[in-house]
């Protein structure tokens, strides 16, 4: 250990896993150990309701190298695993989810990889994804494919939050003025040296999803409007083609008055209204995902408070 610097540390997002945790500590407790270095493992309890802490803090009395930092509250796993990758002191930082759809086993390998070929990023990627739900598969591939349009092509298809960091990666992530970075995002967009190594995604080895699709929703969303201001224009040319449409429309009503003395059918005026209306609601949606970004970065609240940190092993 270099200035009580230990060359790895795991960092691992958690709410509500105390089903998982024995078998996820036996796991990675073997594969870490096996290494024959000093590390640390960075368990943060995301506000859990369950016995996660409890079971976190019984561990710990028979496991130095475990250090649990607790949110004040549920805060979200990007939010939990920056707070973990902010207070972690490795030379490599690994992060992992708590549920072993990460295969643990692969951490030596990243770290070997890293240090062999001098990389500073080294990402799992998932090659196959059949334990997953088909709608999870299809919605993911349409969110990789507009995340590599979007923020480059750096971005690796099917990479989620297991990687490892280099330190300088690390530091580089503290300098952002961005309270919550979508991690998955932002660190292919610093552009440091990288590399893959890919896994297969196991099942979930115990309990549930803690991803419910309104966070989907809410990671696509952030992910977007933190990289591109497209969608705005979106607003513009819909605009655009509503114009149109309605001029068009103007003239068609106004033949139609020509030629005919009955009444004019309802269903244009009915079909424009719906349209322009339905247009100008996307609109000042789109305006809304933008003013909120505004605000919240306005606002400059951190994205997790830490009740409590057992800190790094002695
Ligand atoms: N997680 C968290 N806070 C939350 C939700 C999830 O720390 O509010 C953790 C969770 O315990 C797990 C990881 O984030 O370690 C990934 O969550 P999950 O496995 O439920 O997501 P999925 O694999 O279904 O996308
Ligand atoms: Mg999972």
């Amino acid at each position: 250990m270099r200035d009580g610097r230990p060359p790895l540390s795991v960092v691992i997002p958690m709410y509500n896993e105390e089903s998982v945790l024995p078998i996820l500590a036996e796991r990675l407790r073997d594969v870490l150990d096996g290494l024959n270095e000093p590390y640390e493992v960075v368990a943060v309890d995301d506000g859990s309701a369950d016995g996660t802490a409890d079971t976190l803090a019984k561990m710990r009395t028979s496991w130095d190298q475990l250090r649990i930092i607790r949110l004040q509250r549920n805060s979200g796993h990007q939010a939990a695993l920056l707070a973990g990758l902010m207070r972690a002191s490795g030379d490599y930082v690994v992060s992992i989810d708590a549920d072993l759809q990460d295969p643990p086993e692969l951490i030596p390998e990243m770290l070997q990889k890293a240090r062999a070929d001098a990389l500073d990023v080294v990402y799992g990627v998932r090659v196959d994804r059949t334990t997953d739900t088909a709608f999870k598969r299809v919605t993911a591939g349409m969110y990789y494919r507009l995340m590599r349009r979007l923020a480059g092509r750096q971005v690796p298809a099917q990479a989620g939050d297991f990687r490892l960091l280099s330190r300088a990666t690390v530091e580089a992530l503290r300098e952002l003025p961005e309270r919550a970075p979508v991690l998955r995002i932002v660190v292919p967009w610093l552009g440091f040296p990288s590399g893959e190594v890919t896994y297969l995604r196991a099942e979930r080895a115990a309990g549930e999803t803690k991803y419910p699709l309104s966070r989907m929703v809410r990671l696509a969303a952030d992910s977007i409007t933190s990289f591109s201001a497209a969608p705005l224009r979106i607003a513009t040319w819909l605009g655009l083609l509503g114009v149109v449409t309605s001029a068009v429309l103007v003239v068609v009503a106004f033949g139609a008055y020509l030629v005919s003395s009955t009444t004019p059918g309802w269903a244009s005026l009915y079909v424009a209204v719906l349209f322009l209306g339905a247009i100008q609601l996307l609109c000042l949606g789109l305006l809304g995902e933008y003013v909120a970004r505004i605000y919240t970065a306005l606002q400059g609240r951190p994205a997790y408070f830490i009740a409590e940190d057992s800190g790094p092993p002695e």
